[in-house]
C-alpha cells in the first residue's frame, strides 16, 4: 500500500461527513439504535460496529485503520496512552504460573510492569542483555511463554537482532512484543520479521507535537480481537476522539518530520562524537557502534534520539552543561517538534541513587529546528564546562 494513500485516504469516508478534508471529532459516548432487533444486531458485530466509545469510536477507527497499514498488520487497537497498550499486549499473553523473558533497560513502566506488577500475579519475568539475541534462549523455561523486545531500547539504544529472537520464540512456541516507538513504523516493521504484536506510543512522533497522548498495539485480527474483548474493555484504557484526531494531524506529516530529523541528527551526533569533552555516544547508526551493521540490515534509517557521556566525574559539570543550553528543553518524552535533554543527573543523589546508569548520561532528542542552531547551542555549553 503507498505511504501516501495510507496517510491522505486510507480509512476516511469524507462523504460521510459533508466531504470536509479533516475528519470529525466524534465526541460521544454512545450511539442510539432504531430498534431492538438494529441494537441486537449491534451488538452481536462489536467490535465491527459504533455503539459505546469504550469499544469503538469514528475518529480512532481512522487513526487504527493508518497504523495498522503503516505496520503491515491486518488490525490496530489504539489506547490512551503508550504504556496502556504495552501493559494491555502483555498481559494479553500471560496467565498465572508463566514466565517472560524481557530486554533489559525498557522504557522505565515497561520495567515497572514486568519487575513489580506481573509477579505480583504470579508472572515471573527474567531481564536479558538483549544484544546477544543467545540471552533469551537461556534464559528460557518450560512454562516461558512471551519474549519481550524494545528495539532500540530506552536510553542507550541497544538492538536486538529481531529475526533471530523470533526464531527462537518460535522454536519454544512463545509469542513475541515489540516496542517499536523508537523506530517508527517508517523505519522498522517488525510484523515483517515474525513478531506477533508491535505497540508504539503514539504520544512521541506519531503524534509529534507534544499535545496528545496515545499507544497501539497492530497484529493478527484475531489476536487483536481477542485482546479487544479482554484487555482493552475491562482495563478502560481508551484513547478520547481529541486526541485521536490531534494523533491522526500529527501522523499526516511524519514522513517529512522524520525525514528532517534523521538528517539533522545525524550531523549533531556526528559533532558531538568527535567532541573532546564527550566521552561516548550511543547511537545505532554510527560507524563505530559494534551494531551499525545489525541497525542498517533491520531499521530503514536513524531516528532523533542518542544519548552522551560527558567527559566528566563531577556532577556539578553535569548540571552546568545542561543549564547552559538554551535551545534544548530539559523535559521527558521526544517525538515532538522541540529538541530536548533528558540528564539522568536531575535522578542523582547520592542517598538513594537507585539507576545503572552513570550520572553523566544525558539523553537527547533531536527535534524540527535547524543543524547548526542546535550544534552552536551545544558548542557554547560545551565551552563552559
Ligand atoms: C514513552 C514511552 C512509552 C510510554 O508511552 P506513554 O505514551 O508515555 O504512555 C513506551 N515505550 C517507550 C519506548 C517510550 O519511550
Amino acid at each position: 500500500m503507498d505511504l501516501s494513500y495510507i496517510l491522505n485516504e486510507l480509512g476516511e469516508d469524507r462523504e460521510l461527513y459533508f466531504n470536509a478534508v479533516s475528519p470529525p471529532i466524534v465526541q460521544t459516548s454512545n450511539f442510539a439504535c432504531k430498534s431492538v432487533a438494529k441494537m441486537r444486531e449491534m451488538l452481536k458485530n462489536e467490535p465491527e460496529v459504533y455503539f459505546y466509545t469504550r469499544g469503538n469510536n469514528p475518529t480512532v477507527t481512522i487513526l487504527e485503520k493508518k497504523l495498522a497499514a503503516l505496520e503491515g498488520a491486518e488490525h490496530a487497537i489504539a489506547f490512551g496512552s503508550g504504556i496502556a497498550a504495552v501493559s494491555a499486549a502483555v498481559l494479553s499473553q500471560v496467565k498465572a504460573g508463566d514466565h517472560v523473558v524481557c530486554i533489559k533497560k525498557p522504557y522505565s513502566w515497561t520495567n515497572a510492569l514486568m519487575q513489580k506488577f506481573l509477579p505480583r500475579f504470579g508472572v515471573e519475568v527474567t531481564m536479558v542483555d538483549g544484544t546477544d539475541a543467545n540471552n533469551y534462549k537461556q534464559a528460557l523455561k518450560p512454562n516461558t511463554t512471551l519474549l519481550y523486545l524494545e528495539s532500540p531500547n530506552s536510553m542507550t539504544f541497544e538492538l536486538q537482532d529481531i529475526a533471530a529472537v523470533v526464531n527462537i520464540a518460535k522454536a519454544h512456541n512463545c509469542s513475541t512484543i515489540i516496542d517499536n516507538s523508537f523506530a517508527t513504523p517508517l523505519f522498522q516493521n517488525p510484523l515483517a520479521l515474525g513478531v506477533d504484536l508491535v505497540v508504539h506510543s503514539c504520544t512521541k512522533y506519531i503524534g509529534g507535537h507534544s499535545d496528545a497522548m496515545g499507544g497501539v498495539i497492530c497484529g493478527k485480527r484475531e489476536t487483536i480481537n481477542r485482546i479487544f474483548e479482554g484487555e482493552f474493555m475491562t482495563l478502560g484504557a481508551i484513547l478520547s476522539p481529541h486526541d485521536a484526531w490531534l494523533l491522526l494531524r500529527g501522523l499526516r506529516t511524519l514522513p517529512v518530520r522524520m525525514e528532517r530529523i534523521a538528517a539533522t541528527t545525524q550531523k549533531v551526533v556526528a559533532y558531538l562524537h568527535q567532541h573532546p569533552k564527550v566521552e561516548q555516544v550511543y547511537y545505532p547508526f554510527l560507524e563505530t557502534n559494534p551494531q551499525y551493521e545489525l541497525a542498517k540490515q533491520q531499521m530503514r534509517n536513524n531516528t532523533g534520539q542518542f544519548t552522551i557521556l560527558l567527559r566528566t566525574n563531577e556532577i556539578e559539570k553535569v548540571d552546568l552543561f545542561c543549564d547552559s543550553l538554551k535551545h534544548f528543553l530539559m523535559a521527558a518524552s521526544w517525538g515532538g517538534h522541540e529538541s530536548l535533554i533528558y540528564p539522568m543527573a536531575a535522578a542523582y543523589n547520592s542517598a538513594n541513587y537507585k539507576s545503572s546508569l552513570p550520572f553523566n548520561l544525558i539523553r537527547f532528542y533531536i527535534g524540527l529546528e535547524d543543524a547548526d542552531y542546535l550544534i552552536k547551542d551545544l558548542e557554547q555549553a560545551l565551552a563552559k564546562v
